[in-house]
Order: C-alpha cells, then sequence, then structure tokens
C-alpha cells in the first residue's frame, strides 16, 4: 500500500513528509489508517542516535490510534471500522517462556520495535506512527474503547503503559506512597494512573513551577529536587519512585526518599547514571530497579482501565508540518503534557 511519513533522513535531518510503502496485508496482518499518533521523548533519542546508529529514513511513533481499514483472512478479532492501536512493539517471536507469559516486551529473541527494528520475515525495517497508515499482525494490535476520546488515547499505548506496569509490578494500591520524577509525557500519566489506584502522589521536579499542573491531575506535593531542606524533610517518605528523567543524572539526591523496602525504578535514562553512593541502599533495605514498558496484554489493561476511570492524558494536538517545532520545544520547555499529531488530513499523493 502506497503512503506517506515523516521521516528523518539522519540524526540531524529534522522529519520531512516522506513516500514509501507498506507491506501486502499477510494472512494475520490489520491495516490501520492512523488518526493521531503521539510524540515520546524516545522518538528524540531514537532518530538522534542517543541508543546507536539508525537505519535512515525512520519514522518514529509509537503511541497510533486508527481505525481497521483491512484485515487479512485469518484475522478474528478485529473488522474494517474497528478503532485500534498500536504500541510500542510489532512482533515478537511467540515461543519463549516471557511471550508465553505475555511479557514480550521481554521477548528472549528480543521484541520488533514499532520501528526502526528488522521485520522478522522480510528483514525490511519497520517504521513508525507518524505517518497515515501502518500494518501489524493482529496480535499487536489493541482495541480502543468507545468510552476513550481518540484524539487523546494515543498517549496510553507508550506513556500510560511504561508507568502503569511498574506500579502493578511494585503494587501500588489504597495509601501507598509514589514519587514521580519528571512531570513530562510519562510523570504525567504515572502521576494520573497512580493517584485513580489510590496512591497518594508527589511530584518530584527540578523546581515546584509545575505545582499547578501536578496538582490538577491529582498529585498531592510537588517536591523541588534542588531544594536541600525540602528533600530533608521528605526523607524516608515514599514507597516507589518512578524516574522518568531523560538524560544521566544521579541516585543519590533520591534514594533518601525512599522509606525502608522501597524501591527506586529507572523507566527514563537508558545508558549511564552517575554512580550511587552504597550507604541509603544497604542502611535501608532500598533498591534501584528498571522497567520497559509493559506487554500486550497489560497494555490493553492500561487502555481499559483508563476507558474505565475516565483517564485521558493530557494532549496538545498538532498538525504533521508542526512535528520539528514540537520536538524542539519538547527539549527546550519541557511540558507537563504530550504533543499528539492529527494525521486525519494528512494525503498520500
Ligand atoms: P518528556 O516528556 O520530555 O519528560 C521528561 C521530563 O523529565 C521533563 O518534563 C522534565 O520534568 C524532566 N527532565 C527533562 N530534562 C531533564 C534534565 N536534564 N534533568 C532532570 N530532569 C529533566 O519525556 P517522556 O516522553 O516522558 O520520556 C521520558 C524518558 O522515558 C525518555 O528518556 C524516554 O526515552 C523514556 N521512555 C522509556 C520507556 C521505557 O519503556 N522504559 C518508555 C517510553 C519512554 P521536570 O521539568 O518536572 O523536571
Ligand atoms: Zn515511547
Amino acid at each position: 500500500m502506497k503512503t506517506v511519513g515523516y521521516a528523518a533522513h539522519s540524526p540531524t535531518s529534522g522529519l520531512e513528509p516522506y513516500e514509501f510503502s507498506r507491506r501486502k496485508l499477510r494472512g494475520n496482518d490489520v491495516a490501520i489508517e492512523i488518526l493521531y499518533s503521539g510524540i515520546c521523548h524516545s522518538d528524540l533519542h531514537t532518530v538522534h542516535g542517543d541508543w546507536g546508529e539508525q537505519p535512515y529514513p525512520l519514522i518514529p511513533g509509537h503511541e497510533i490510534i486508527g481505525k481497521v481499514i483491512d484485515v487479512g483472512p485469518e484475522v478474528k478479532k478485529y473488522k474494517v471500522g474497528d478503532s485500534v492501536g498500536v504500541g510500542c512493539m510489532v512482533d515478537s517471536c511467540q515461543t519463549c517462556d516471557q511471550c508465553h507469559n505475555h511479557e514480550e516486551q521481554y521477548c528472549r529473541e528480543g521484541m520488533t520495535a514499532t520501528y526502526g527494528s528488522e521485520d522478522r520475515i522480510t528483514g525490511e525495517i519497520t517504521q513508525g506512527g507518524y505517518s497515515k497508515h501502518i500494518v501489524a499482525r493482529e496480535e499487536f494490535v489493541l482495541k480502543i474503547s468507545d468510552k476513550l476520546d481518540i484524539s487523546k488515547a494515543a498517549p496510553i499505548l507508550c506513556a500510560g503503559i511504561t508507568t502503569y506496569s511498574p506500579l502493578k509490578t511494585w503494587n501500588v494500591k489504597k495509601g501507598t506512597r509514589v514519587g514521580v520524577i519528571g512531570l513530562g509525557g510519562l510523570g504525567h500519566m504515572a502521576v494520573k494512573l497512580a493517584s485513580a489506584m489510590g496512591a497518594e502522589v508527589t511530584v518530584i521536579s527540578r523546581s515546584t513551577d509545575k505545582e499547578k499542573e501536578a496538582k490538577a491531575i491529582g498529585a498531592k506535593a510537588i517536591l523541588s529536587s534542588r531544594d536541600e531542606s525540602a528533600l530533608e524533610a521528605a526523607a524516608s517518605s515514599f514507597d516507589l519512585i518512578i524516574d522518568t528523567v531523560p538524560v544521566k543524572h544521579d541516585f543519590d539526591t533520591y534514594t533518601p526518599l525512599l522509606d525502608i523496602d522501597g524501591t527506586h525504578v529507572i523507566v527514563g535514562q537508558v545508558g549511564e547514571m552517575d554512580e550511587p553512593v552504597t550507604a541509603p541502599l544497604i542502611m535501608g533495605r532500598r533498591r534501584i530497579a528498571g522497567s520497559l514498558i509493559g506487554g500486550i496484554k497489560e497494555t490493553q489493561e492500561v487502555l481499559d482501565f483508563c476507558a474505565e476511570h475516565n483517564i485521558h492524558p493530557d494532549c496538545e494536538v498538532i498538525k504533521p508540518e508542526q512535528i520539528n517545532e514540537a520536538w524542539d520545544k519538547l527539549q527546550k520547555e519541557n511540558p507537563s503534557h504530550r504533543y499528539v499529531i492529527d494525521m486525519t488530513n494528512l494525503k498520500v499523493s
């Protein structure tokens, strides 16, 4: 299928319109017209080469909402007209213990990412959601409830699942004291989801400038990570910290904020961190952990959780021609919401 997207041709080229083809439908494939596509900070990391060399041209985007326009003959779950989503993965081996355990993100053979990965059958490079159409096997397509506003649901497919998964893994419930470092795309979803689970949520930001935004989405308080006395007063006051900071930073500011047995979960920086001092870990049986997105079953669960609790990401909807500007603002202005690209008027020539 002939289609169009916004591709980067090098780490520094910016994104520009690019015509390409989506594969012919395989038996278990779903063809989707993309309506909305979220902008995740991972798109910037990937294209800029922060996580290693990339195949270009590369179309990023792994927060995808659209409508089914065609299905292969073996597809059972979807029909033309259904509202659907695609997140960060489009395939995995489907046979290893992790895939059987519904944790395809930890597939022993490596999952196939929505963009920049090799297709498991043809070796072709996968291309993401900043485009008019996508084709994906039905096991990696998600159902979107009618209760969700499709213009605002896309970020649930990455920012939502990436924060929901550790909240579930560490058993967040009523009264759990959760700290969220960084109030951006992931951070604001962490606040909304943890609050809906009954947790007491504090945003840990680089200043208290985002206090109004934090409280408007359910946080009880905001703590500046640059205010020594506020940090001291907050010592031992969290059971779980979700860390969404996208760059190298230190652990030592945050570890003392955990109570005994508390856990600091890194979901942001992939790569080096400053070396931690071990004393606060040892003295409080505190832990440092990591977490990668979530499996398909859990992604469906967070979509349904959001539908049930009327949780929508805070979205600023932009036109495709504003993508480069939005990338710039994401890096310079650190908004406490997500940019979502409206693909509905993008035309294939
Ligand atoms: P984002 O919208 O840019 O938000 C990041 C937030 O981190 C900012 O709003 C800011 O919050 C804080 N921050 C930014 N620069 C900082 C710095 N130099 N020092 C300290 N804090 C800083 O990004 P996002 O889309 O939420 O993504 C966050 C990270 O998660 C990215 O690295 C992304 O690649 C990663 N990610 C991981 C997974 C996974 O599966 N583990 C999935 C998706 C994304 P304040 O202004 O409040 O300080
Ligand atoms: Zn993402």
